[in-house]
């Protein structure tokens, strides 16, 4: 017999949201366990630099949660509201908006009110303990195994099912045994290393270019932030969550390109000083912010792990590579993820079948939500990469119609198939290339899109489709290097 029904390992954002979402469905029906390597009083941390993350999600997103599984996010780990996120061009001359009203977050104070109200659900909670594998019995996943760092004794828990929610280094997908379909390791040009300061400052210039208390604002700049992006979210007034991510061979590239040898924080120490509206920039010393004001960590921005699932093991959060490829937003796919994870859980022990098979619907249910999407937005953030600032300014200004900004604000891939007809003159030979580039990435984003629908019933398709998806993939990657400038 099982010591517990469910195991989340990793009791971060993903892992608290799985945790209740599983209570919800089984109307506490179910006993659940959630494990985490932090103590009580430091609960959901990423690393020793604390919960680092831009902290914005829409609002839509929370809501999707709160309607599903009857939690509701309030004061104080709802820092401040926003009416939505808006990118600009490197030139600044055209801006975009995207994801509509939304929250900045408290990621310190988030956590401590999530295991609050779990508690009170009556979930329970293994602190300070490093998960380092999984339990086997045959080919089924029944617990997971680490170090008490509290006693430094070994420690091993049994559970039907184990939610795998430790984030993007998860030990637990590295090192699974018992399946060919889920991808153990993320190849490096998909990651995008990133950090930000939390802070307070002075009103300098008035520029809503570069501060604005009503919008999460990003700063597409190959010199700034090659191959991602800088931000400036604003946490009231005069407090921010500032900082930008970079893709590493990129950047390599870029100080090659301007003779310089500049690190990630290095890059975000300047992005906050040249930024006008902000004077007399300080550290928050915040007791919210106070192991959390400064950090850099990692994050994903490709598609979801081709499979969730092997017999006794679910995957969720950044441990799954759910954040958006586009813009790394991982709290959004982490709510409906986590919120879709727990109906799963609970409906396949109901049914007595914890097998890869029964929990293979957690597949289906997660792309026809959310995962659909992301491969075709995979291929198009690497488009994207290739581009040179100039570039960036052209495509903004005369490639967006309102259609395609809608799309984005969706977290689509706008439809490009219509550029350079209806007699449209694109300038410079480079542009043209752009042009070409994009209409290309439409077409791949529609096979791709209708393929994730099409993704298998049962895990018996899983190879045939994942087969033609990784052509196409490679097909792709192979055709977005001949646009590399
Ligand atoms: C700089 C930066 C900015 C970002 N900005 C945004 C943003 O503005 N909006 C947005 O939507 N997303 C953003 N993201 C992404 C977002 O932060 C993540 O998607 C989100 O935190 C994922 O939550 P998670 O619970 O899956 O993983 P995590 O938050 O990483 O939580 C994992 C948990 O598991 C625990 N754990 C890990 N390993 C073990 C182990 N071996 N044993 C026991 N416990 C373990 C950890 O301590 C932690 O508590 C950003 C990311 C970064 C790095």
């Amino acid at each position: 017999m099982a010591d517990y029904d469910v195991i989340i390992a990793g009791g971060g954002l993903a892992g608290t949201i799985a945790a209740q979402s599983v209570s919800h469905y089984s109307k506490q029906g179910l006993k659940i366990l959630v494990v985490d390597r932090n103590s009580s009083f430091l609960p959901g941390r990423k690393s020793v630099g604390g919960w680092i993350c831009g902290d914005a999600v829409s609002k839509e997103a929370v809501d999707y949660m709160s309607e599903r599984i009857k939690v509701n996010w309030t004061d104080p780990e709802i820092e401040h509201k926003v009416k939505g996120v808006m990118a600009f061009s490197p030139n600044r001359e055209t801006s975009i908006p995207f994801d509509g009203d939304g929250y900045m977050l408290n990621r310190q104070k988030l956590p401590e009110r999530q295991n609050e109200r779990s508690m009170k659900m009556g979930i329970n909670f293994d602190f300070e303990v490093n998960l380092t594998g999984l339990i086997y019995d045959g080919s089924q996943v029944v617990g997971v195994q680490g170090v008490d760092n509290k006693n430094k004794q070994p420690y091993k828990k049994t559970a039907k099912i184990v939610i795998d929610a430790t984030g993007i280094t998860s030990m637990l997908r590295n090192q699974i045994q018992n399946t060919t379909k889920i991808e153990r390791k993320v190849d490096r040009r998909d990651v995008e290393s990133t950090g930000r300061h939390i802070m307070y400052f002075e009103n300098g210039e008035e520029d809503l270019s570069e501060f604005d208390p009503d919008y999460c604002i990003i700063h597409l700049d190959q010199d700034i932030a090659p191959g991602g992006y800088g931000w400036v979210f604003p946490k009231g007034k005069n407090k921010v969550n500032i900082g930008l991510g970079v893709e590493k061979t990129l950047l390599d590239k870029r100080n090659k390109r301007l003779g310089k040898n500049d690190n990630v924080s290095m890059l975000i120490d300047q992005y906050v000083a040249r930024n006008r509206a902000i004077k007399n920039p300080k550290l928050s010393t915040d007791p919210e912010d106070k192991n959390n004001a400064t950090g850099n960590f990692q994050v994903s921005v490709r598609r979801q792990n081709d499979c969730l699932v092997a017999n006794g093991y679910m995957l969720v959060g950044d441990a799954a590579w759910m954040p958006k490829p586009l813009d790394a937003g991982g709290i959004g796919p982490a709510l409906v993820a986590g919120t879709i994870i727990g109906k799963c859980a609970v409906e396949a022990i109901q049914k007595g079948d914890v097998t890869e098979k029964g929990l293979w619907n957690y597949n289906k249910e997660f792309i026809n939500e959310y995962g659909y999407k992301t491969a075709g937005l995979e291929v198009f953030r690497r488009l994207i990469q290739t581009l040179t600032n100039e570039q960036i300014d052209y495509g903004m200004k005369h490639f967006l119609g309102n259609l395609d900004v809608e799309a984005i604000s969706k977290g689509e891939h706008p439809d490009f198939s219509a550029l350079g007809k209806l007699g449209m003159i694109i300038r410079g030979a480079l542009n043209k290339k752009l042009a070409d580039g994009l209409k290309f990435t439409t077409q791949q984003n529609r096979w791709l899109t209708e393929h994730y629908y099409n993704y298998p019933d049962s895990p018996e398709g899983f190879a045939d489709w994942s087969q033609k998806l990784h052509k196409v993939l490679d097909e792709s990657n192979a055709k977005l290097e001949q646009f590399q400038n």
